[in-house]
């Protein structure tokens, strides 16, 4: 039963969505529509039980409220995903399908791209609904929306150096940036021209001589980046690289990078306190994707729009850590708390 379903948080709504000629089986979550229409990316995965696909989207639309709320979106919080393998030949008819079933919810959900679901699926889910942005015909070509998210990672790193190391600049600052992908080598670029001093790792040598080429960075050892002798560390590769293991090995000051659920557990969050770490939550500093590419619910796309929504993360950020040192709570506990601010004073920016 879905409503004793361990991770179902009050959601407001749970659409089963199931087209037999095609093999259509997919389930949209709508977590919270308290700021705004909810909002959040589409996932296609192969998953193995139907449980767990609900599991998946009862707990990532409710991360999406969250990020969305303290990122100051007039959004609420939704996701949808799509129980199949997305290099299924089928795939264009299965986004058909589904996109009428978002359509029919006439506006209530915004989906976008995720795990199997690009930008140019994004396009083919546009034909059938008009509830459908990060579509690659918004952008020009060639962009890559991982730009707005590495743009909200360097807002972070700024955020940091101002609250944490007391300095206006970032200059001769030293970072540890794991994982040279989309967002990771983006975020480099940015730090490299602001004059940071760059140690870098991927476990791809190609994305390492690329970075070592382009930034004059300092390779490091993959398994070892962590625990450089660095200012800030900036986790741009898995999940869970926050850890019993890996935190008291950190000798940085402060932790801000890209990707996702980097604590393996809440709790983590708390032993990043104690052990003086600055820790900027995941789903704040990553939210720039997600500010980036959702403008166009609102406006003609425009980067311009963007970027400025996109550099407001810096004072969100700011805010999180002050008021984290004020009350002497996780980072991760006060982002959850603004979150939830937001979302019960019901305010649209
Ligand atoms: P990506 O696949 O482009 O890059 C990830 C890089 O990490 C790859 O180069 C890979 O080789 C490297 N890597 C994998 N394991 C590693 C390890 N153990 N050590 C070092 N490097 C390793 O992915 P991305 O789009 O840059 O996303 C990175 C993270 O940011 C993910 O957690 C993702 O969920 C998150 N994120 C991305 C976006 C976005 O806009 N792309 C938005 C929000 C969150």
């Amino acid at each position: 039963m879905v409503f004793d379903h361990p991770e179902f948080e009050a959601h407001e709504q749970v659409v089963f969505c199931n087209d037999p000629t095609i093999g259509l089986k997919a389930v949209i979550a709508l977590h919270s529509t308290a700021l705004g229409p909810a909002a959040g990316g589409c996932r296609m995965h192969p998953y193995a039980t139907e449980e767990e696909a609900l599991t998946d989207v009862l707990r990532l639309s409710k991360g999406m409220t969250y990020k969305n709320s303290v990122a100051g979106l007039p959004l609420g919080g939704g996701k949808c995903v799509i129980i199949a393998d997305p290099c299924d030949s089928r795939k264009p008819e299965l986004l058909r399908a589904f996109a009428a079933h978002v359509q029919s919810l006439a506006g209530r959900y915004w989906t976008a791209i995720d795990i199997g679901v690009g930008p140019d699926d994004a396009d083919v889910l546009a034909e059938r609904c008009d509830y459908i942005f990060a579509r690659s015909s918004q952008y020009e070509p060639g962009f890559n929306p991982s730009e707005f998210t590495a743009l909200g990672g360097f807002m972070g790193i700024k955020a940091v150096a101002d609250v944490v190391f007391e300095r206006s600049d970032l200059k001769g600052l030293r970072v540890a940036v794991q994982g040279l992908g989309a967002t990771g080598f983006s975020l480099s670029g940015h730090l490299h021209k602001a004059g940071v001093e760059l140690v870098v790792a991927d476990v791809r040598t190609d994305a390492v001589d690329r970075a070592v080429n382009a930034f004059d960075a300092t390779p490091a050892d993959p398994d070892q980046i962590h625990a450089g002798d660095v200012d800030i560390f900036a986790p741009c590769a898995l999940g869970a690289g926050l850890n019993d293991q890996t935190i008291p090995e950190i000798k940085a000051k402060a932790i801000c990078g890209l990707a996702n659920n980097q604590l393996a557990e809440d709790r983590h969050g708390a032993a990043l306190q104690q052990a003086g770490i600055a820790y900027v939550p995941d789903y704040v500093v990553n939210a720039g994707g997600m500010m980036g590419a959702s403008t166009v619910i609102f406006t003609e796309p425009s980067r311009e729009a963007s970027i400025k929504q996109i550099e407001g993360l810096q004072s969100t950020i700011k805010e999180i850590l002050i008021r984290a040192a004020a009350e002497g709570r996780p980072t991760s506990e006060i982002a959850d708390v603004l979150a939830m601010e937001r979302i019960n004073s019901g305010r649209k920016p």
